[in-house]
């Protein structure tokens, strides 16, 4: 099935400014949000399609690219399908909207709240991005009162359903034609009231602590790669499933790789005589050194490929190549007898030992006479 427009499916021209943009989602959220429809597949359906569609159009980037190829532009943009990467805007979008429509960042559902998302930033190395990494984080993150196990109550009581909401955590209100609903200001939309508060938690069901948890980045990632720890964010409340964790990958700079893609470049400077000449050298890999051996007369900016000796695919197979670049360096601050044989040099010349000089300036005379 060929895939709707994303500004049609939002209702909103091309032109639309992003808070146009964001009122366009917002209003269809609600309406088609599954809270609002539950079992009902076609809303279920709408509501993804809108989601979709903000995700793009909210993302400054992403639109520009949407602009400019459609949906091919944007499509796997953000992320891994499998493995526990998330490529799905999704979550954010609850954190992030959602957080003022249903309070407290969490998205309500039937049975309690859920947790909040968390999401931890991981700076990792050059070769650790390349080769993947085993490391354990500690999550500042609320926990499950082990006291009153969750429920807020002191041990040996338990929480009643509010009679003001009858345990809807809502209540509706008359404001002009519409029908609205707000938090239940009696139990502050928990949709129960603790009569007895646990002493250790203070009647919220969770306490403060910080939870140890292993991460297993996988080799390849690139700066802005998240993985997605689902269930291991904040726990909900009143039985609510806990949220997720994302780490949020960056990837320090090396101090002589770049990459780009799967391939690894280093730029190796070379001098003009070992150019000229051909040369031996020992070039640093991610794994150690290697002999490269560049012939005479190389010229600057000639690529040699070390094959296999790049960042291996992300979740895939194969591995990318290192491209060594040649830098060929003008030497400086000569001593009075290098000078004299540049000089030297420079007289023996003539024009057949540059082949490119020598081209360019038959093109010029060629042009200009
Ligand atoms: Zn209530
Ligand atoms: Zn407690």
């Amino acid at each position: 099935m060929a895939k709707r427009d994303y500004y049609e499916i939002l209702g909103v021209n091309r032109n639309a400014s992003e808070a146009e943009i964001k009122k366009a989602y917002r209003r269809l959220a609600v309406q088609y949000h599954p809270d609002k429809n539950p079992d009902d597949p076609q809303a279920e359906e709408k509501f993804k399609e809108i989601s979709e569609a903000y995700a793009v159009l909210s993302d400054a980037q992403k639109r520009a690219n949407y602009d400019q190829f459609g949906h091919a532009g944007v499509e796997g943009m953000g992320g891994f399908s499998s493995g526990g990467f998330s490529g799905s805007p999704f979550e954010d979008i609850f954190g992030d909207i959602f957080g003022d429509i249903f309070g407290g960042g969490s998205r309500r559902s039937s049975r309690g709240r859920r947790g909040d998302d968390l999401r931890y930033n991981l700076t990792i190395s050059f070769e650790e991005a390349a080769f993947g990494l085993e490391t354990k984080v500690q999550i500042p993150r609320h926990q499950t009162c082990e006291a009153c196990g969750g429920s807020g109550a002191r041990a040996g009581t338990s929480p009643r359903t509010c009679p003001t909401c009858r345990g809807a955590g809502q209540v509706r209100y008359q404001q002009g034609f519409f029908s609205l609903t707000r938090p239940c200001p009696d139990c502050e939309g928990e949709g129960r009231v603790i009569d007895d508060p646990c002493r250790e938690c203070h009647g919220s069901g969770r306490v403060r602590g910080k939870k140890t948890i292993s991460l297993k980045i996988p080799a390849g990632v690139e700066t802005g790669n998240r993985l997605k720890l689902a269930g291991e964010g904040e726990p909900g409340t009143g039985g609510g499933p806990p949220g997720d964790l994302y780490v949020v990958i960056t990837v320090r700079e090396h101090p002589i790789f770049q990459r780009e893609g799967n391939d690894v470049i280093c730029e190796l400077p070379v001098s003009f005589s070992q150019a000229a000449l051909g040369h031996e050298f020992e070039v640093p890999t991610l794994e150690g050194k290697v002999k490269l051996k560049i012939p005479a007369g190389t010229q600057t900016g000639k690529v040699f490929k070390l094959a296999g000796k790049g960042i291996p695919v992300l979740q895939g197979y194969g591995r990318g190549d290192q491209l060594v670049v040649i830098r060929v360096e003008t030497p400086t601050k000569l001593t009075p007898r290098q000078r004299e044989l540049l000089e030297e040099f420079a007289r023996e010349g003539g024009e057949d030992i540059h082949p490119m000089g020598k081209s360019f300036f038959d093109k010029v005379k060629e042009l200009f006479g």
